[in-house]
């Protein structure tokens, strides 16, 4: 079991594999439902059969990057049981699925650039994120070898993610590389998100040790590939797993995960149950909770009910759309 235990496999899979049809193996690469695999004896193309595909109930049910599967030859029998989950919001037009981009992620670092306005907004929404993931989120200070004042940064960031590791890292210099190495143990799978232009491809060319990581595609032959669109997982030389995928990119929070969970538990305490913690008397989140912390919870509940509200509408205009052409072919049949 040499291999497949070097690409993170371990006993609660083993766990939920044994007695099982099907050989245990790691989605590696997938690309519009073509998918890599590796298992003990080496990597090779598969696809899912058609019982799998018959039995998904949605596309969350397809395996995605870091899915542990059981195939046989080419054949994805089954997925199994994952410990995490990243998604993204649907990108293309009239549906809302959610996608899942990477799974069994054990940690996710939530990258933010030294140089660039510091939004411990964004920060709390990539937590809340990470948190409904079920992965370990860690946030990276990144180019911190721009000059900026660290010290501060360091403690907006802690003060933005209470009692998550906060590491400040500079891709160009090295310079916290090591601490980044040790929060990266072998066999175990990481990501890195955050808004584009951060650092995030530079972080992972230097951390493989090489360039271009972002177009030449990396295969057990070491042969180079272009496969810029492909979502892949990465083994670095130290052992550990990092996802890479262009979706990462593009994380957007879906779910209202509680990113402010004291917020949340005392609210329970307020006297209205729809209490915005302003001046509604009876309020036990007013006297105990930091007032920017209380903004910050409000803006993230305002940005999801306007989701919400859009996501309403969406389905509105699709069921009008839906009885517009309902009603114009029947107009059309009246006048055969
Ligand atoms: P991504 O979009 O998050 O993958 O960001 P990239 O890795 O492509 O980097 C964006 C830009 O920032 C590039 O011009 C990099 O050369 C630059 N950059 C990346 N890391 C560092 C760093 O540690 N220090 C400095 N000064 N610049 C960096
Ligand atoms: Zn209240």
């Amino acid at each position: 079991m040499e291999r497949l235990h070097a690409w993170g496999y371990s006993a609660p899979f083993e766990a939920e594999a044994r007695g099982a049809p099907g050989e245990p193996a790691r989605v590696i690469e997938e690309q519009r439902e073509l998918y890599r695999v590796v298992t003990d004896s080496g990597a090779r193309a598969a696809s899912v059969t058609g019982r799998l595909r018959h039995e998904a109930r949605g596309r969350e049910d397809f395996p995605a990057v870091g899915d542990f599967v059981l195939v046989e030859g080419p054949a994805i029998l089954r997925v199994l049981p994952r410990r995490s989950v990243l998604r993204r919001k649907e990108a293309s037009a009239g549906s809302f699925e959610a996608q899942v981009i990477a799974a069994n992620v054990d940690r996710v670092f939530i990258a933010t650039s030294c140089n660039e306005d510091f939004r411990a907004r964004r920060i709390e929404r990539y937590l809340a994120m990470v948190r409904e993931s079920g992965a370990a989120p860690l946030v990276l200070l990144t180019k911190c070898d721009l000059g900026a004042d660290l010290p501060t940064l360091v403690a907006r960031a802690e003060a933005a993610a209470p009692g998550t590791p906060v590491l400040a890292v500079s891709a160009a210099t090295g310079a916290g590389f090591e601490a980044l190495a040790a929060r990266l143990p072998p066999g175990e799978t990481a990501a890195i998100v955050g808004p584009s232009g951060v650092g995030k491809s530079t972080i992972a060319n230097r951390l493989l040790g090489r360039e271009e990581q972002a177009t030449a595609g990396i295969r057990e032959d070491g042969r180079g590939r272009h496969t810029t669109t492909a979502r892949r997982l990465l083994r670095l030389p130290s052992g550990a797993l990092l996802v890479d995928t262009p979706g990462m990119r593009e994380l957007a929070l879906i779910e209202e995960a509680p990113a402010f969970p004291e917020v949340e538990e005392l609210a329970a305490g307020c006297r209205f149950r729809d209490c915005r913690h302003e001046s509604e008397p009876g309020c036990a989140v007013r006297d105990a909770v930091d007032a920017e912390r209380i903004e910050s919870w409000r803006r993230l509940e305002r940005e999801a009910a306007f989701h919400a509200r859009k996501h309403d509408q969406r389905l509105a205009n699709e069921e009008r759309r839906r009885w517009k052409r309902i009603s114009k072919e029947a107009k059309r049949h009246k006048k055969r």
